[in-house]
């Protein structure tokens, strides 16, 4: 086999090319782009480097593709998972082009360079010298679509059930601390429905503000007992939370008000399924407007994410806390990791770069994460794939 580090370019033309090849996704048309280019370049490198490539499109999503390198067999196996897409930028507001990396105060700046497209040249790099010859368990690298607007590309692995490995990483920015929580995340739609009339005879229609008032007060009751009833402190907000993000309804005065909607947002924390805590809203929230006459409808605003935990004792768990000499804990961002974890997969969160420059302007990579970076990859290579 010819050894991979003659084919690969160096670690900043790599970092160079990723951040050029635009891939913004999101659920605004205007913004939304293929991630082709990104996965184009990924493939050419993984296949020099001696993975067998697969590019496939994601059912539903155009335009759309996720990418499976892989390389030897086995029943384990490590997967060093990241996502192709970048959120949409601020116009105007960097002070840098965001698709062209630039290395300033030992940082590279770009869009992706964090979150999280700068992870594969990094896993690259560290497994340049590598001879995938000799691996005794998989190694796969899988780059996926549309994590930042639907995860639509996670989501159809899922729902094939691929099987990819046994162990698996998502290089998220952590500033390299091992996580293995996450919150879940559902939006949703709630609609009551009433009849309008002059505002001088209440009998003349049927109040959906009032019946609004009714069920906002028993939200917030099945919130308080919510955060009564589970609480992890592993997490900085240890209960999980519902929020009332947006309301509408009617029109003016002197009317009945006759459509009323509220938007909420709730993260339950691992342990709560999304299917229940929906159930058990409808529930409760039905239960509120009975006999008024008044409809109540709830709509997801989105097909929701569940919460995520990885067991503490997992092998992944206990070897990335002991080779980053850190207890895997919680962050209050959401990933593919649920989903990885339903494909069979113990996952732990854990790249180089922090959040709080992720979907941000001017996002950079502190060049000194690198050597830490490739470092544990080749750790965990060895452990996984080489022993
Ligand atoms: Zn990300």
């Amino acid at each position: 086999m010819q050894p991979a580090c003659m084919a690969l370019p160096s670690l900043p033309q790599m970092m160079h090319q990723l951040i050029a090849a635009p891939s913004i996704s999101s659920v605004s048309a205007q913004w939304d782009q293929s991630n082709r280019g990104v996965v184009e370049v990924l493939s050419g490198w993984c296949r020099d480097a001696g993975f067998t490539v697969e590019i496939l499109d994601v059912p539903g999503c155009p335009g759309k593709y996720n990418l499976i390198a892989s390389a030897g067999s086995g029943p384990e196996g490590l997967v060093l998972s990241g996502h192709t897409d970048t959120v949409p930028y601020d116009e105007g507001q960097w002070t840098t082009d965001p698709f062209r990396l630039q290395e300033k105060d030992h940082r590279w700046y770009g869009l992706g360079t964090a979150d999280m497209k700068g992870f594969f040249a990094i896993v690259l790099e560290a497994i340049r010298e590598l001879d995938l010859g000799t691996l005794t368990q998989p190694l796969v690298l899988l780059a996926t679509a549309d994590e930042e607007s639907s995860m639509c590309g996670a989501r159809s692995l899922m729902d094939v059930q691929r099987t990819l490995g046994r162990h698996a990483v998502i290089g998220e920015p952590t500033g390299l601390k091992p996580i293995r929580m996450h919150k879940g995340i559902a939006m949703e739609a709630i609609r009551v429905s009433g009849t309008s009339g002059h505002s001088s005879n209440p009998e003349l229609g049927n109040n959906a503000l009032e019946g609004m008032h009714r069920l906002i007060t028993e939200l917030l009751r099945w919130r308080a007992e919510l955060q009564a009833q589970h609480r992890n402190p592993l997490f900085e907000v240890e209960v999980p939370t519902v929020n009332l993000g947006h309301i509408h309804g009617g029109d003016n005065p002197n009317r009945i008000c006759a459509q009323c909607e509220l938007h909420i947002d709730i993260r339950p924390l691992p342990g709560m399924s999304l299917d229940q805590v929906r159930e058990d809203m409808d529930r409760r929230l039905g239960a509120s407007l009975a006999g008024s006459g008044l409809v109540m409808e709830r709509v997801p605003l989105f097909e929701g994410l569940p919460a995520m935990e990885t067991e503490r004792d997992a092998l992944i768990v206990k070897t990335l806390e002991q080779l980053t000499n850190s207890q895997a804990g919680a962050v209050a961002f959401g990933t593919e990791a649920p989903f990885l974890n339903a494909m069979g997969m113990d996952t732990v969160i854990l790249g180089p770069g922090s959040i709080d420059q992720a979907h941000q302007p001017d996002e950079f990579l502190g060049m000194d994460q690198l050597e830490p970076a490739m470092r544990i990859i080749r750790d965990l290579v060895k452990r996984f794939c080489l022993a």
